[in-house]
Order: structure tokens, then sequence, then C-alpha cells
């Protein structure tokens, strides 16, 4: 008899706190057709990873699950029906069928993209949520365009620097916000013109004084809850408003809106039609092939600890993305 092969994931078989996040051996699974296994070497962990394992999310898994739609790795397997990936290509994955916490994951063809030779395994897991969604936000719903001032309102953590540095490389006139020195920091070195703190009171003033009264033209919004009141006041006209992140109820003046001509906009990445997906990244491998994305880490941490992952992703304080590493390899 054939022995069956086996990998460590990480299962949830409850809703709860970090600690449900418990490392396990469970049997490999095999591609089928349209499929692909990838070997897993760096997995990136979201902040929406987090309110489906708390079960506080509109779309839930059936239980038992492993989580996770980021990682980068190498394929080793391919299913029938595949053709443009190969054994040993190296890629990231931008959702999974299996999950992605674990040492391999069954992914769609559809959802793997070359990672160039030139970005590392932790960096690919930084792409497959963060830089598609501030991709999406900026480009496809918030329609920024070079030579507009964009203010990345959360520009230390995963989504907000792939926002500073895909904003940068098109020419906008780049304005970002964290709320600690390092995130201030980071913010300028991912290639904001400016940066901002949040945690004061008159920042909404210092970005209204740095445009010269006019008010700027699209805000990448992390925090809307906290923000999206104010973020009306210091828009320009025709000015937009790209709510990617938000925790709770805010109060608005909706006379804000009328003054400006402004638009308020939603997104989720999952809404996306998978030929605007596809096109995203398209973009984003051509980014990390030319130099012009380079995704900042600011922790990593063995697979076993996903809770202590989980619990990091939700302080304040983001420096970077946080990856979680089955292997110590960087490249082939
Ligand atoms: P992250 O890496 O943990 O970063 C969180 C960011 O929010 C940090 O830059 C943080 O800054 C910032 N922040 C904290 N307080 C803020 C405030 N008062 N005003 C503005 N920003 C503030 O998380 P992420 O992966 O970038 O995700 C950010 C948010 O977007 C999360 O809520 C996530 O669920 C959401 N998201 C939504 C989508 C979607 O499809 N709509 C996709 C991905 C993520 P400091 O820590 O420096 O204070």
């Amino acid at each position: 008899m054939r022995e069956l092969k086996t990998m460590k994931a990480i299962r949830v078989h409850q809703f709860g706190g970090p600690e449900v996040l418990q490392l396990e051996q469970v049997p490999t699974p095999q591609p089928g057709p349209g499929e692909v296994l990838v070997r897993m070497h760096a997995i990136g962990v979201n902040p929406v990873e987090t309110y489906i394992r708390a079960g506080k999310y509109a779309r839930l898994p059936d239980l038992p699950y492993t989580p996770g739609n980021d990682g980068a790795g190498v394929i080793e397997h391919v299913g029938s029906n595949v053709n443009e990936f190969k054994r040993d290509h190296c890629v990231y994955t931008a959702g999974s069928i299996s999950g992605t916490y674990a040492e391999r994951a069954l992914c769609k063809a559809a959802q793997v993209h070359r990672l160039p030779p030139n970005v590392s395994f932790a960096q690919g897991a930084a792409m497959g949520t963060p830089y598609a969604t501030a991709y999406r936000g900026l480009f496809q719903r918030g329609h920024a365009k070079p030579d507009e001032t964009v203010l990345v309102h959360g520009a230390s953590g995963g989504v907000g620097t792939a926002a500073v540095q895909l904003a940068r490389a098109r020419g906008l006139r780049v304005f970002g916000t964290a709320g600690s020195d390092e995130g201030l920091k980071l913010a300028r070195e991912e290639g904001a013109h400016e940066v901002f703190d949040h945690r004061a009171d008159d920042h909404f003033a210092e970005i209204m004084k740095a445009t010269g009264g006019r008010g700027v033209d699209v805000i990448v919004e992390l925090l809307a809850n906290v923000n999206l009141g104010n973020d009306l006041t210091i828009l320009a006209k025709g000015g937009r408003v790209v709510v990617i992140g938000s925790r709770g109820r805010v109060e608005i003046d909706p006379r804000d809106t009328m003054q400006r001509d402004a638009d308020v906009r939603g997104m989720v990445l999952p809404n996306t039609p998978p030929e605007e997906l596809a096109s995203i990244h398209a973009a984003l491998v051509a980014g990390l092939e030319n130099g012009t994305l380079r995704p900042a880490i600011g922790k990593e941490l063995p697979l076993a600890e996903a809770g202590e992952a989980h619990r990091i992703v939700m302080e304040s304080g983001a420096f970077g993305k946080i990856v979680l590493r089955t292997s110590e390899k960087e490249k082939v």
C-alpha cells in the first residue's frame, strides 16, 4: 500500500482567539485539473484572517479549516490542463483552495503569479492581498492619476506601504501617515513625499496646509471609522475617499461631500472581477521586475507561531508586513 504523504498546517477547529490556531499534521493535497501544488516558504498574515478566525466576518469557512490566501514558494506539482506553470517555478499566491498557513498549498493556476528572481519569498508573501488591494484602491476604484495628490491614511502597514510605492511610481504626490516614529520613517523611505502622525489631532490641518489649502485628490483610507468624517473636510474638488479598512461606525457631514462634488467609494478585494484581478497582477509582477515595488518585511515568525502573528498584526505601531516562515530558504 502506498504511504499517505502528510505536511504541517495550521488548523482551526473552532472560531475564537489566536490560541485556536493549532499546528497539525494533515494529508498533503494533490492538484486536480487546472490546479498546482505550491511548496510554501513564506506566508503573508493579513488582518482579515484574524476576523475570520474570531468568527466575526461576513463569509466564514466550514470548520475545520486552514487560514490564508497569501504566500510564496515553488511549484511542486502541476495538475492537468495547466500550461503556464512548471515544476520549480517560483510563484506568489493570491488565494488558495486549501489555505496558505501550511507547508504546501493547493491553488488554482489563476491564483498564482510568477515571482521574479530579484524578489525574496518573504517579499512575495506580501503581494497577494496588500498590493492587489492597494492597486485596486488607488487606480481601479480611486482613479488616481499622475500629478494628483494622494493621502495614504495608514502608510506603515501592509496595504499602506504598497499604496505609497505604487502611487509614487505612478507620478502622484504622496502623503502618508503613521502612528509611530518607525512607521513615519518607513513611509518616507518607501516613497512618501511628506509624512504626518495620525496620533496628532491637528494632522488634518497640517495636511491641508501642505496642499496650500487646495485639499488632496484621493484618500486611501485604512481606518475609516476613525477618520472618514475629517477626511471629507480635506478633499479637493472632485476628490475621492476609497474606504479600504474600517472597524466600526463613524459620523460624517454629507454637506462636506456636496461642497466638493466628492465621492466615498468602498471596496473589498474579493469583489474584483477576474479580468480586472488579472490586470492587477500583471501590473504588480511588472513593478516587481522593474524594482519600483519592494515589499517591506517587518517581522518573520515560524509557522508554529501563527497565533503570535495574529496578535501582532492587530497591534498599533505597524512596520511593514508580518510573514510566517516554513523554511529559511530565500530563493532556489
Ligand atoms: P496592517 O499592516 O496591520 O496596517 C494597519 C495600518 O493602519 C497601519 O499603517 C496603522 O498605522 C494604520 N492605522 C492605525 N491607526 C490609524 C489611524 N488612526 N488612522 C489611519 N491609519 C491608522 O494592516 P493592513 O494589512 O495594511 O490592512 C489595513 C486595513 O485594511 C485593515 O483594517 C484590513 O482589514 C483592511 N483591508 C481591507 C481590504 C479590502 O479588501 N477592503 C484588503 C486588505 C486589508 P500605525 O500602526 O502606524 O498606527
